[in-house]
């Protein structure tokens, strides 16, 4: 087992589990963090870089995250240490395979996994089919379906914008409880993968204009408003949102000095920072991004009157469509249940950060964390 520096407290991890397979080579990591609430749920990462301490981080923010959006779950995170730019179609699946054998020990009784950074729905068909079992993860590819006597259940991919829907619902709930409207509110968008070009799509059907988005080639910005129907098609059409005109185009960093209501970081850790803390201009920061500011930088969003929706709670649409995968739900119900349950959690850590004078992360952890621990108490402690 390799050497590393995991710190434990009241919470966990309960199980750090490290996986190798002689044959492919496969070096695994599965890090459960709590499982008061029910199996841990996290996603399954396949980096060259991978760390158990990356993995445990990870594990942690999701035990708050399922708390905090009220789902049966507890936290986990897994990560395959390999280059998937540097292998074939059939090594990964062998890896992904392999991986799905050695976790069958606890999989999916103690561990549900996910689609994360380089796995999507096939690599969550062949670890289900590895494991043996349905439930194994969730993201699934929507063809793939069990049918019992009584139930009906098919898989639902990432394609159906579980997260960025999230975003856009945690975005409204914001605006409405600082008192404006979300018709007509001007949104920069940083990135245009899967978060952030749901989340551009929902808030325009909500009424808002989106003048700014952006992609690893820079910035388009048009303060008049940008159709979302053509940007999209741009994207598709030719690789980056900078081709759509009519707009300016920057490079990435100036989207967050923008003179927006709502700002949306959906792409990079840490995009908000020392650098560009003190231009912001947004009213609103919802964070479709995991860590888009480190807890000082939001520190300072926050004496500056800066409303911002934390990570684990404006981005848990994801993990809100795997409970509903695993309890057969139509994809249509599984966007009801995260509107509903996005705008629930973000009601509450508004409500508390108002009541504390203190930022809305402190006030979801606080929350979340109480949720555990009643948890873990109705269990008798039991790890
Ligand atoms: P993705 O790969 O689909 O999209 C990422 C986007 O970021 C791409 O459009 C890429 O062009 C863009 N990008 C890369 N470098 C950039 C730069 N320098 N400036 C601006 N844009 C840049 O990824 P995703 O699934 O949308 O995930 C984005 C973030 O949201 C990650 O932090 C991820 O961990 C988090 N997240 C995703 C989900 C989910 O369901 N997909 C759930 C929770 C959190």
């Amino acid at each position: 087992m390799a050497e590393h520096n995991i710190p434990r407290d009241e919470f966990g991890p309960e199980m750090i589990i490290e996986v190798y397979d002689s044959k492919t080579k496969l070096r695994g990591i599965l890090v459960i963090d709590n499982t008061a609430l029910g199996p841990s749920k996290g996603g399954m990462r396949m980096t060259p870089s991978v760390t158990v301490e990356e993995v445990f981080r990870l594990a942690r923010v999701m035990t708050w995250k399922c708390a905090m959006a009220g789902l049966p779950f507890g936290g986990a995170k897994s990560g395959v240490i390999a280059d998937p730019k540097k292998m074939s179609h059939d090594e990964k699946k062998a890896l992904v395979q392999a991986f799905g054998r050695a976790l069958r020990p606890v999989c999916p009784k103690l561990y549900i996994g996910a689609p994360d950074v380089n796995t999507g729905e096939e690599e969550m068909r062949w670890f289900s089919e590895a494991v043996g079992s349905w439930k194994a993860c969730t993201g699934k590819p929507a063809e793939m379906c069990i049918a019992t006597e009584t139930d009906h259940k098919c898989g639902i991919p990432h394609e159906y914008g579980s997260t960025g829907w999230g975003v856009a619902v945690a975005a409204r709930t914001a605006a409405d409880i600082l008192g404006f409207d979300m018709r007509g509110a001007t949104v920069a968008v940083e990135g245009f993968g899967n978060v952030g070009s749901f989340s551009a799509k929902y808030l325009a059907s909500m009424g808002a204009r989106i003048v700014a988005a952006s992609d690893s080639k820079g910035t388009i910005y048009n303060p008049d408003g940008i159709s979302y129907e053509k940007l999209a098609e741009i994207k598709a059409s030719s690789g980056t949102v900078t081709n759509y005109r009519p707009g300016e185009v920057f490079p990435g960093e100036k989207l967050f000095e923008l003179p927006v209501d709502i700002l949306i970081p959906a792409a990079l850790a840490d995009s908000i920072n020392e650098k560009n803390v003190d231009s912001i201009k947004a009213k609103i920061i919802v964070e479709g991004a995991n860590i888009p500011a480190k807890a000082e930088i939001e520190e300072r969003l926050h004496r500056r009157g800066i409303l911002v929706v934390p990570d684990f709670v404006a981005n848990a649409g994801g993990v809100i469509s795997s409970y509903s995968e695993i309890r057969g739900k139509h994809p249509e119900d599984m966007m009801a249940l995260v509107e509903k349950k996005i705008a629930v959690a973000v009601k509450a850590v508004l409500r508390l950060a108002k009541k504390k004078n203190i930022k809305p992360r402190d006030a979801a952890v606080e929350i979340a964390a109480e949720r555990v621990r009643r948890a873990m108490a109705k269990r008798g402690g039991r790890p």
